[in-house]
């Protein structure tokens, strides 16, 4: 079994590995600690599962330190997480209390190797007591957000900012997500792993495999939308497009892919306002897929001409460097993280509109060969920018940044 970084030099190139070794080279030997509240189980345990073995192939002492705590102290971290988000919730003060008292015993337990770590990287808000309570740390400690706080609830932040002041640094993943902090914040937007299941290549086998499971005819047209049952992430309006754009290609076909409402109130309204937006179309696929179709969705992606994604409202949106990274046209809503990643007219097409929707898949259905040339920069766009090792590359270059003393940078104006 070839090590990691030599597997990712197939995706990104043996000249980004190489200026991989040659970035971490300084930081040979440091200790680092990664510190979050799970080891599996969503995108902050997914990636850490990653960067730590990669960090640790480059020469760095890293570790990933996993804190514990009870029912009541992960209500708590959940209000704080919604809250960040901008929901109305309240952290009473019996919560808040719990809250730091797990941190100390957490503190107790992880003592020797917080105060003698050189950089503590502590991920959202379940640690982020941490700080205050190993008073004799000798290292430089970040903060690393990785949540939607471009509008938190005001109350929420206030609480948790009383933990994060004294950090030497934060990062965020985005510039509208910045907060008003005293220490430098960097901001590092999230990537996909080219070696995932979701992301990994597939042949063409599997892809048909999945097609005939839903009944997709591989002879015509088709364009997807992967996202949970959020309005947000309007459906609706997928369904408006796929219905004007059929009009100058009749043999259209749509899959709509997202989980089951299970863990979200709300899905099953959206779910139902989808399938009467559909009213039976044998064409329109409305597919309630299990939290671990990652291959599925793999399959899905690959066997899509165009990939949409017209959310009215986006944190980053994952799904768009999904389907660029699998050589696809992606026409997205021209909101959040996706105008990061959609380069309007050369990596995709940014829309507000079903209408304008419409328009850029009529154009592209057209022009093949357009279509083709704009997947092949979409997937060039995503390999420089959005991939793990893009990623890792920033976490290097802010360790360098942070472990160096300020007088040593130039700031450039
Ligand atoms: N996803 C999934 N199953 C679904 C719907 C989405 O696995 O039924 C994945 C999708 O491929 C992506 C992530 O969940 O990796 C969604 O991230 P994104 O940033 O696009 O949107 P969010 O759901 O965080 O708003």
């Amino acid at each position: 079994m070839p090590d990691l970084l030599s597997q990712y030099a197939d995706a990104v190139g043996v000249a980004a590995v190489d200026h991989l070794r040659q970035l971490a080279a300084p930081l040979r030997g440091i200790r680092v600690v990664h510190v979050n509240s799970t080891r599996v189980g969503g995108g902050v345990a997914e990636i850490l599962s990653k960067l730590v073995p990669l960090k640790q192939e480059l020469g760095i002492d890293a570790r990933w330190e996993v804190i514990s705590g009870d029912s009541l102290f992960f209500k708590t971290t959940k209000s704080f997480h919604n809250g960040l988000q901008g929901s109305k919730v309240t952290v009473d003060p019996r919560e808040l209390a719990h809250y730091e008292e797990t941190n100390a015993e957490n503190a107790t337990e992880m003592r020797e190797l917080l105060e003698e770590a050189d950089i503590v990287f502590v991920h959202d808000p379940q640690p982020a007591p941490l700080l205050k309570l190993v008073p004799r740390r000798r290292g430089k400690w970040i903060w690393r957000c990785h949540i939607d706080v471009s509008r938190p609830n005001r109350r929420v932040w206030d609480q948790l900012s009383v933990f994060l002041s004294g950090y030497d640094a934060s990062i965020f993943s985005l510039a509208a997500f910045a907060q008003g902090l005293p220490h430098t914040q960097y901001l590092i937007p999230p990537s996909i792993d080219p070696l995932s299941e979701k992301n990994m290549p597939l042949e063409e086998a599997d892809v048909q495999a999945v097609r005939d499971e839903f009944g997709i005819d591989p002879s015509r047209d088709m364009i997807l939308q992967v996202s949970r049952y959020d309005r947000f992430k309007d459906p609706v309006g997928v369904i408006q497009a796929y219905r004007l754009a059929k009009r100058f290609s009749p043999g259209l076909q749509l899959v709509l892919a997202g989980g089951g409402a299970d863990d979200d109130p709300e899905a099953g309204d959206v779910i139902a306002e989808t399938q009467a937006a559909a009213d039976g179309d044998p064409n329109i696929h409305v597919l309630l897929l299990p939290p671990d179709a990652h291959r599925t969705i793999n399959a899905l992606q690959r066997a899509a001409d165009i990939v949409l994604q017209k959310s009215t409202r986006e944190g980053f949106g994952l799904t768009v460097s999904e389907a660029m990274w699998k050589g696809k046209p992606v026409i997205g809503g021209d909101t959040g993280g996706i105008r990061l990643q959609i380069i309007d007219s050369h990596t995709g097409y940014l829309v507000s509109t079903p209408e304008g929707a419409a328009l850029r898949i009529r154009f592209l259905l057209h022009r093949r060969k357009r279509l083709e040339e704009m997947g092949a920069r979409a997937r060039d766009y995503v390999r420089d920018n959005f991939l793990l090792t893009r990623h890792l590359r920033e976490y290097l270059t802010v360790m360098i940044s942070v472990a160096n003393r300020a007088e040593e940078r130039i700031e450039l104006e």
